[in-house]
């Protein structure tokens, strides 16, 4: 695809970006506080200083919480990345539930001896370039899961339990939600959309002011690529055969893990319109 220019951010890398002045959600210039693009609990270390207004930093705030509670915590316990508070409330031991015999109970196992499985949504084609079978949300059409650390055969025989139980909490919108806000806020620091002209509908989705994330996220089907040492990955893309600023995302990276793509707006000349 030659109609491609792309922008390649490697996430963990450290920056800071140009203060912004104003929320990039809402438009307020008042209560500004700065934007981590890639969550912090994940490593991230991209920064877009006054950008996001408190009322709007709580609405993401908890989009990454409930994300960043479930299945993701651990690994991220696991390969030591750093958070807000260095882990100091982060489990050293995690509950799994186990069968000796009949019944189920729940015991704690240390992080580096638990069996973590993570799964990543595969979205549907986005709403937009699908309106017809579009209506609300997110359309999961299946899921992939990957294997961390020990492998649930080994900890069933080590600990000599008849069966083991790994529980998945993800909620399919806000990951959805969370990977756009990650593309847009990240869109916004390299200068491809000026939130001062318009801002793309995705950021409505975002705040939960529609049901409609996925009308703009899904999973780019492409063959899944490792790339080595790069944590995570933000790519934005001018797509000019189809006429639209595309955002990239792909956590964990060198995992092979799915990339996720997020419809950010329509290219025009000078600037990026919202997409109407
Ligand atoms: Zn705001």
């Amino acid at each position: 695809m030659n109609e491609r220019s792309i922008f390649n951010i490697p996430a963990l890398e450290k920056k800071m970006y140009p203060e912004i002045g104003f929320c990039i959600y809402c438009g307020t210039p008042h209560d500004l506080t700065s934007e981590h693009i890639m969550p912090y609990g994940l490593g991230g270390n991209l920064e877009l200083p006054s950008s996001s207004c408190k009322v709007c930093a709580t609405i993401t705030g908890r989009i990454e919480q409930t994300v960043l509670r479930g299945p993701l915590r651990p690994i991220c316990v696991y390969r030591r990345i750093q958070s807000r508070r260095k882990h100091k409330d982060a489990p050293t031991k995690l509950p799994l539930e186990v069968r000796f015999g009949t019944e189920w109970e729940t015991i704690q196992l240390p992080v580096d001896e638990y069996p973590l499985l993570l799964t990543f949504f595969n979205y549907e084609i986005p709403g937009y370039l699908d309106p017809k079978n579009y209506k609300s949300g997110v359309r999961v059409s299946g899921q992939y899961t990957y294997s961390f650390g020990p492998r649930l055969e080994e900890v069933i025989k080590r600990i000599g339990a008849k069966d083991i139980r790994v529980s998945q909490s993800y909620v399919p919108s806000e990951f959805a939600k969370m990977t756009a806000k990650v593309a847009y806020s990240m869109a916004v620091a390299i200068g491809q959309i000026n939130p001062t002209m318009g801002r793309p509908k995705v950021v409505n989705a975002i705040l939960g002011k529609t049901d409609d994330i996925g009308r703009w996220v899904w999973t780019v089907s492409e063959p899944r690529k490792r790339l080595k040492d790069i944590l995570h990955f933000i790519g934005i893309e001018r797509d000019e055969k189809q006429g639209l600023l595309i955002g990239r995302v792909q956590y964990l990276t060198d995992s092979g893990t799915p990339m996720y793509g997020v419809i950010l707006g329509k290219l025009d000349d000078k600037f990026i319109a919202p997409v109407v």
